[in-house]
């Protein structure tokens, strides 16, 4: 096997060797090691498509990964086989007549804003926090949530198309492209929107080869507030008003004293009265439209009690998008339940998880934890409540595992929706049977083999 491979992509990138196996075996999350049996890096999209062709006449699993920094080990295999390594795939093609750009699918969320910005151009959603190391593919295929979301929406909103190999190894292309004369410029046109299909598949329906995504003239003028507020609901309130009206490019609440201690300690220590906190980003052609937003943020905020924080943080945060977590590894590792959540259920579920952190004596034990939420379009916010653990701390690791374990069965029994998923979310997710069979009916029309990413979904045959 690992010859035929290595005729496919030449020698020196495709491997079995052990040392580069284990390294492979592990996303961001403290998910157990799973080892493929081979890595393979394609350099173009008839690699893809042969080593699909070659797996199917093989019965060998595969399955794509990107940056592997996923929570969840959403690209680990369950069954061993072929990972496919795709950050050399990386090509960014800009078309500023159309306002697109097309990406290799292992391109960096890092490296396709630099690539834009020199242009004069950004994407509409910006990546998630990790997207020094998350690629374009990744976040699609996993319905990424983060910097930009509030007016952007989550990673696949700004798709126009895609070109994916499916798993039996034939290539499609999504979108306008279904007319072969013309450029990817739209997603919905004159048929069922098969570009759906893949986003979020996890690598389960197809591997995407390149995206084509809109993009925008980069903003001539960014405004930057923060607001801190007595209490969640106050906070919540104001928050969903500003969310409600799109105005914001990003906005990130910062849910309880605990997080806002853990983020900015000085921010805790300056404003002893303040509970929960927000920033609101506005990315503008004009500063007369940016200045005139900022005040229409901050008379709402007083509306709710607010008080303006001033735009130091603010701005801390959206200059250093990218590593604005890193410095929580100072806390230790994580297990994540980010989910999608109704903005005006904010305050019941803070004040659900706060109780369970109690249960579990979190605070008693020293142990850091984070709540906080970002929109995601007008309506809904992605939620985090995350608890830190040294590595080195076998004992709380295991509490901080137990109670992961409940709060995505209760995530889930609240009705709470997970966007990125992987093992360790995958027995929890209790689709309705009609749901579950269209999936299935669909998985085994494209891949009567089962040979992409077998198991996922809780799915296999
Ligand atoms: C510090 C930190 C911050 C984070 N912040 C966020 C955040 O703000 N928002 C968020 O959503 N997540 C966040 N994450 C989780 C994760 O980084 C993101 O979900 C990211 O989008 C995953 O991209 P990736 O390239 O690392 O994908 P991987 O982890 O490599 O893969 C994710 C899934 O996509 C599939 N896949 C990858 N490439 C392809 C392809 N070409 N074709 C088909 N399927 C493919 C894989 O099989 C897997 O199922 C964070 C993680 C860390 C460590």
């Amino acid at each position: 096997m690992l010859s035929r491979l290595q005729d496919i992509v030449g020698e020196s990138n495709a491997t079995d060797r052990d040392t580069v196996l284990l390294t492979y075996s592990r996303d961001a999350s403290l998910v157990d090691t799973l080892k493929p049996d081979f890595v393979v890096r394609p350099s173009t999209i008839q690699h893809i498509s042969d080593i699909l062709r070659l797996a199917n006449k093989t019965g060998t699993p595969v399955i794509a990964a990107g940056g592997r920094c996923g929570m969840g080990g959403a690209c680990l295999p369950q069954k061993g086989g072929i990972m496919l390594d795709m950050t050399g795939i990386n090509h960014v093609v800009i078309t500023p007549e159309n306002m697109t750009v097309t990406v290799g699918a292992g391109c960096t969320w890092g490296n396709l804003l630099y690539e834009l910005k020199q242009k004069g151009f950004k994407p509409g959603f910006r990546g998630p926090y990790s997207g020094h190391s998350a690629t374009v593919g990744g976040s699609v295929s996993s319905n990424s949530i983060g910097l930009a979301s509030a007016r952007w929406g989550q990673a696949p909103q700004g798709v126009t198309s895609l070109t994916v190999v499916l798993p039996e190894g034939d290539i499609l292309e999504t979108g306008s492209r279904i007319n072969p004369h013309a450029r990817p410029f739209n997603r919905f046109t004159s048929t069922a929107d098969l570009t759906g299909l893949f986003c979020g598949d996890h690598s389960f329906l197809g591997v995407k080869y390149d995206i084509t995504l809109r993009i925008y003239p980069y903003p001539e003028s960014i405004e930057y507030c923060a607001f801190g507020f007595s209490n969640i609901e106050d906070a919540t309130g104001a928050f969903y008003e500003i969310q409600k009206l799109m105005i914001a490019e990003d906005m990130t609440m910062v849910c309880d004293k605990a997080s806002i201690r853990g983020v900015i300690e000085e921010m805790a220590d300056l404003f002893p009265d303040i509970e929960s906190l927000f920033v609101v980003i506005l990315e503008e052609p004009s500063a007369d439209i940016s200045s005139a937003k900022q005040q229409l943020c901050q008379a709402i905020a007083q509306k709710y009690r607010g008080k303006d924080l001033g735009d130091m943080f603010p701005k801390v945060y959206w200059n250093s998008k990218f590593e604005m977590i890193t410095p929580l590894f100072k806390y230790g590792m994580w297990n994540a339940t980010c989910h999608c959540l109704e903005t005006f259920r904010i305050p019941e579920i803070v004040s659900e998880l706060k109780t369970t952190f109690r249960d579990y004596g979190i605070e008693k034990k020293g142990l850091f934890s984070l709540i906080c939420a970002m929109p995601a379009l007008n309506n809904c916010v992605s939620f985090v409540g995350h608890v830190y653990g040294k590595e080195d701390d076998a004992e709380s690791l295991e509490l901080i595992k137990e109670m992961w374990d409940k709060k995505k069965k209760d995530v889930w029994e609240y009705g709470g929706v997970p966007y990125w998923t992987g093992i360790a979310w995958y027995p929890y997710l209790e689709m309705t049977p009609q749901f579950k069979a269209t999936l299935e009916r669909i998985k085994k029309a494209l891949d009567p083999k089962c040979i992409l990413n077998p198991g996922a979904f809780s799915l296999e045959y």
